[in-house]
């Protein structure tokens, strides 16, 4: 979500006459675009400005900016305690940037952290680099209010771009030559554009570029709907795979979260998901270690994931922020019993996704070329429709964009690698789903 902002704070500084260097020691302006959702993403921050501290003794004139998340929750105090920082403008002020860029070269200090209603920045062309994805925000903020997240006050209520703005935004990647979307909220199953929901969203994307993929995230259960994955079976285009949080696999700690469903309502979701959508792969975001999780509510998670053995999980060690109602319980899981707890659900999920991958050695896959492998010349990579990354050997004719299909002869737990088999006409395959 932060890529994408920036992608529309550089839209928004192009428009101005602003560019790109990549050396810092150019740039006039510097803005960090930040995170707040746990307290080592802060603390990344707070470790660039004193980095930037140099930069701003060796060149004074520079713009220093605080964008994003900790600029909404902290306001003044990034002003008045860093003393290096000339900007702070939140989430929904970016219009505003260049005047107060205008007026940091004039000496000022500016702070900008109102949280609108409406802004969804519709009319921004957001600034991509060429490329094959692309990460489109189809909504902004979130009206969750999960007991332990500072999204709805770092961002702001929940407010949907018009469909027919997101429409037009695709057709121009597409004609581009970018060969996947992928779109963001915080929980995108709430879309809603008049009577229009995320289903109809979903379907309105697929119809622009049939050689063209669509993911989404993030999906919260309470609202994912029957109509959603009847129109992901129905669309080859749209991606068989579902970033579903499930946070906890204990009741009384869903609850305490403020989560808004029950584990058996949850696991309800998944059977039918795979019922209607057959192949579809789930990942997660689990958090270890909420406030009077036991040992047995700690069990309950890992249960969970056995039943579900996701490909994938985002995992963490619950993070206390203030201001969320759950600040004001105590945070009484020792850290050493989180890191413990978050060592086991991590170790568990390593095992499972390593399973669920060898099970795919000598199926077929098809794959998006990306590019050439991190790590040698001599191999391609891509992913799947479930979003999993394949390796293979290059080959001369093949480039970025291609879609291929790969025979896969081995894997880890977070790579496949295969065998090239043959070059894929995306209009007449299932470029979403495996082979
Ligand atoms: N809106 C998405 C949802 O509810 O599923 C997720 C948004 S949040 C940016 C991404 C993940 O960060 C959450 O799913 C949660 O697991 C984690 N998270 C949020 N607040 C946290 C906290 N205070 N401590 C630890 N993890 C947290
Ligand atoms: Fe945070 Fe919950 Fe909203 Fe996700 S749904 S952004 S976890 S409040």
């Amino acid at each position: 979500m932060n890529f994408a902002d920036t992608e529309l704070v550089l839209g928004i500084l192009k428009q101005q006459g602003y560019s790109l260097t990549k050396e810092i020691d150019e740039a006039d302006v510097i803005l960090l675009n930040t995170c707040s959702i746990r307290d080592n993403a802060e603390q990344k921050i707070y470790a660039r400005l004193v980095h930037l501290k140099g930069i701003k003794r060796n060149h004074p004139g520079t713009v220093i900016g605080i964008l994003g998340c900790m600029a909404e929750r902290l306001r003044k105090n990034l002003i008045e305690e860093e003393k290096i920082v000339d900007l702070v403008v939140g989430p929904d002020e970016y219009r505003r940037l260049p005047e107060f860029i205008d007026s940091a070269f004039a000496g000022g200090k500016g702070i900008s952290v109102k949280l609108s209603r409406t802004e969804t920045y519709d009319d921004i062309i957001p600034y991509r680099e060429e490329g094959l994805n692309a990460w489109i925000s189809v909504m902004r903020g979130c009206d969750k209010f999960c007991t332990y997240c500072v999204v709805p006050f770092t961002r702001g209520r929940e407010r949907s771009r018009l469909l027919e703005s997101i429409v037009s935004e695709i057709k121009c990647l597409s004609a581009k030559g970018f060969k996947e979307v992928t779109l963001l909220g915080q929980n995108v199953n709430s879309y809603l554009d008049g009577n229009r929901d995320f289903a109809d969203l979903l379907a309105a994307c697929s119809s622009i570029d049939p050689q063209m993929r669509i993911r989404f995230t993030t999906s919260h259960p309470q609202d994912l709907s029957d109509k959603l994955l009847y129109t992901i079976a129905e669309h080859p285009n749209l991606c068989n795979s579902i970033h579903l949080p499930v946070q906890s696999g204990s009741n009384r700690i869903l609850e305490l979260m403020n989560r808004t469903y029950s584990v058996e309502h949850y696991l309800t979701i998944i059977d039918k998901a795979r019922k209607i959508i057959p192949g579809i792969s789930f990942s997660t975001d689990i958090i270890a270690g909420f406030p009077t999780e036991t040992e047995e509510d700690h069990k309950m998670t890992l249960d969970v994931m056995k039943k579900v053995r996701y490909d994938g999980a985002f995992m963490f060690k619950y993070s206390p922020r203030q201001g969320t109602k759950a600040f004001s319980m105590t945070d009484d899981v020792p850290e050493e019993i989180k890191a413990k707890r978050l060592n086991d659900i991590i170790e568990l999920q390593q095992s499972v996704s390593y399973e669920l991958n060898q099970t795919l050695t000598g199926t077929e896959e098809i794959i998006l070329v990306e590019g050439l492998s991190k790590k040698s010349e001599d191999f391609l990579f891509g992913r799947t429709g479930t979003n999993k990354i394949v390796i293979f050997p290059r080959s001369n004719n093949l480039s970025a964009g291609d879609y291929v299909k790969v025979k896969i002869n081995r894997s880890t737990s977070a790579t496949l690698f295969g065998d090239f088999v043959e070059l894929v006409n995306p209009a007449n395959q299932d470029i979403a789903r495996t082979a």
